[in-house]
Formats: structure tokens, sequence, C-alpha cells
């Protein structure tokens, strides 16, 4: 069994605060622990359900979030910024299922823990063919397209609902439950990291509550900027459409253009988004 987790942060457990998503940030590099001792939950699971081969993804902003020196050793890691499948980077067909760790619900989402959709500040909405879509929705019509499932999603209460809401009865687990977007309940890491490795354990032994989310082609993805500056920028790119001033457009059947485009997207955003911080 080949086995892939794709790991953000705003989802792990103990952690509600942007400034620990953030390097340099307070609480950042305890953050990092952390995160790297969800996924490793995730991966002893795996192993222990016998898994040949377990790929772990780092899919959270610069992707060094994880620490390669306390990542389960058995696995392998995919590290670093502009990997071009970001939150997917490294899987293929030849993988039986993926598990998303450390995930969130989409932009806008009541009591959603640090909630939003690819950028925190530059992105108010993301549309797949006309549905909403939050990373969650994203990423599994990506797999699906590869045609591996989804097993497990684990993150905040509203991430799990969302999970559930887009992909039916799948394997969830949540380590906190959001009161605002910057506030929560949490379980204490060590007790949400067992309950990460049950889940996990759970949702392998159990092949029928793997969830294919398959989006019909062609697939159409629509981006509703905070700005007109970052619409007009993103539209640059041929082929894509400019439908409202702060949306962007873009239509194809291979959807690992919708994921690499999102990527490009978000790196201009980043850059003009800036510009406009200092600006005003
Ligand atoms: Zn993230």
């Amino acid at each position: 069994m080949k086995i892939f987790v794709s790991v953000d942060m705003e989802g792990v457990s103990g952690l509600t605060d942007p400034e620990e998503m953030r390097a340099g940030g307070r609480g950042y590099e305890r953050g990092c622990e952390l995160m790297t001792a969800d996924a490793n939950a995730a991966v002893r699971a795996a192993f222990d359900a016998g898994a040949d081969e377990v790929l772990v993804t780092d899919s959270h902003g610069s992707g060094k979030n994880l620490r390669a020196d306390l990542i389960d050793e058995r696995c392998t890691l995919f590290r670093g910024p502009y990997k071009p499948m970001r939150m997917a980077e490294g899987l293929d067909p030849s993988f039986d299922v993926a598990l998303y760790i450390g995930y969130h619900a989409r932009a806008g989402t009541a009591h959603g823990v640090l909630n939003h959709t690819w950028m925190g500040n530059e992105i108010r909405d993301v549309h797949l063919n006309g549905e909403v879509a939050g990373e969650i929705l994203l990423m599994a019509a990506y797999a699906a397209t590869l045609g591996v499932p989804v097993g497990l999603v684990a993150g905040d209460q509203a991430a799990c609902d969302e999970a559930r809401e887009v992909l039916g009865e799948v394997g969830t687990v949540a380590v906190k439950r959001g009161s605002d977007r910057y506030a929560a309940e949490v379980i204490p890491p060590a007790r949400a990291q067992r309950l990460i490795y049950d889940a996990t354990a759970r949702a392998l032994a159990d092949r029928g509550s793997w969830r294919l989310r398959e989006v019909g082609a062609p697939y159409t993805l629509a981006v509703e900027w905070s700005s007109t500056a970052i619409a007009q920028s993103c539209a640059v790119i041929p082929g894509v459409k400019l439908p409202e001033p702060r949306t962007t457009e873009f239509t194809t059947s291979d959807y690992t253009e919708i994921v690499g485009l999102l990527g490009v997207w978000a790196t201009i955003a980043g850059d003009v988004g800036c510009t406009g911080r200092h600006y005003g």
C-alpha cells in the first residue's frame, strides 16, 4: 500500500494564531514541531497498517515547515516553495489513498479556525465549475483525476464538517473547535495526535470509506480576489479571462493546469498584494 499525506498548518493541533503560521512569527518554530508531530501520528498509523511507502508533502506557505529532522524516518518528504502541484506535489496514480492532515475550512466559514482558501488576505472566494471550493475540494478533485481517493481529513471541526459536505462520509478527526477565526477550544496536542493515529488506522482499515470526488471536465476555476490590481495582473496570462474587475477565470480539460495556475496566480497575488500594503 502506497500512501500520500498532504500536511497543511492551520488545522494542526494546538495552533490558532496567524503568527504561528508565519516564519519569524511568535510560536512559529514550535508550530512546526506540532505540525510534524501531527503528520507523524498519521505516518505511524500508515506503517502500522501495512503501508510499503508513505510520501509526505509540506503543503503550507513556504513548504519549509515540517521538520525534516523530526519526521518519521520511514517516509519521504517533499518540501520547499513553488512545487508545481503545491499541496499535491508528488501525488500520482500509483498511490492507493491520500490523507489530508492539518487542513482548514474554506474562506468565510463560520467558526473555521484560520479559515481561508489558498491565501489568507488576497483571495475572497474560489469556485470550481461554479461550486464554491476550499482546499479540500480543490485537492480532492485533483486526486480524483489521478484515480486516488481521499481517506482522511484531519483539522479543526469546521474542516471536518466541510470534508463530509464535499466528500460524503469520509474519515475525519477534529483536533480543535473554533469559536472564531483566531480562537478555538483545542485538544492538547498529545491527545490530539493519538486521535489522529486512531482515525488514520480506522480509515486505512476501511477502504469502503475512501472517497473519490470527481468533478467533470472541462474544469473552470474562478477566483475572486481582494483587489482589482491582483485580478488584472493575473489576467495577463494568456487564456485567463476577467469576467468581473476582481475575478479571474480559467477553463481547461487538464486539471494539472488548474493546480499549477492557482499556484502561479498566488505568486503574482502575493507580489501585487505586497505593493498594495506599501502604498495602501
Ligand atoms: Zn496553510
